[in-house]
């Protein structure tokens, strides 16, 4: 006979009651786990989900996690944050005329401010303030906000994110981004998480509002040249942090050849099946 038969059912329970917070966390993410490599078990996508309290890997797939992957637009906010750091955390407005100004909205976003250009992911407004940076900025705010770049980007192109020179580990560029929606709040931040809370509502990354049934979240998301093999269009990429007030979780998806718009739609349907397993 087992010790743990001999139990009454009255110590067992106060036995798992007093189980550590940490055991309760493991089984949390079991099952988290579980649930989304059975549901998401597509090859193309990849992901990571970060409890942003202890900064726990709750679930991932992601080949080579180590290895820096460029990831388009997601750099937007912390190039922003770089010109914050330049100019007293004021950011200014910018007319966006589209193609000729070297946005890939063809007809225009016409005048953005900080948080529209975040929300749209406007090339032109990135472009316009990266064109006042210089690498060294650059290395500077990638420090304070503890993510490595290796070769700090060049130029206005590279600094937005475009070419996929700019390389970043993934999970640095989580916790560069539970830093910004963190507490205490960041420089410059609050304009930047007001347009990440408008793209997940209706900007570049709506299908997370959709698909979280209107709840409120914040997300962005980047279209990079494609890490896989064979070689796809492109990689679509959207992080989300999630409730959008003092955010609980942070979800890193990445989808081989689609736009980060169509991967902030599995992202977002990622995010509803954990927020209903709680
Ligand atoms: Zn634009």
């Amino acid at each position: 006979m087992t010790v743990q038969r001999e139990l009454p059912a009255a110590m067992l329970l106060a036995c798992l009651l007093a189980a550590s917070p940490l055991a309760a966390a493991s089984l949390y993410d079991q099952s988290v786990a579980r649930l989304l490599a059975d549901r998401y078990s597509s090859t193309g996508l990849s992901y990571i989900l970060i409890d942003t309290a202890t900064r726990r890997l709750i679930a991932s797939r992601w080949d080579a996690i180590t290895e820096p992957v460029p990831v388009g637009s997601l750099v937007k906010p912390f190039l922003a944050l770089a010109y914050a750091q330049k100019h007293d955390s004021t950011y200014p407005h910018y007319f966006c005329h589209g193609a000729r100004d070297g946005c890939w909205l063809a007809r225009g976003h016409g005048l953005m401010d900080i948080s529209s250009a975040i929300a749209y992911s406007c090339n032109a407004y990135f472009i316009n303030i990266a064109s006042t940076l210089k690498p060294e900025d650059v290395e500077a705010m990638a420090q304070r906000y503890g993510f490595s770049i290796g070769q700090a980007p060049f130029g206005a192109a590279q600094m937005i994110g475009l070419g996929g020179d700019w390389r970043i580990d993934p999970r640095e560029l989580l916790r560069a981004y539970m830093v910004l929606a963190g507490a205490p709040r960041v420089a410059g931040g609050a304009e930047l998480l007001r347009g990440m809370a408008l793209s997940a509502r209706m900007g570049t990354a709506e299908a997370v509002s959709l698909t979280l049934h209107g709840a409120a979240a914040l997300a962005k998301t980047g279209t990079a040249p494609c890490v896989h093999t064979p070689r796809g269009p492109g990689d679509g990429y959207a992080l989300m942090l999630y409730p959008a007030d003092q955010p609980r979780l942070a979800l890193l998806v990445r989808v081989h050849g689609v736009p980060g718009a169509r991967a902030a739609e599995v992202g977002g349907r990622m995010l509803n099946t954990v927020v209903n397993l709680d």
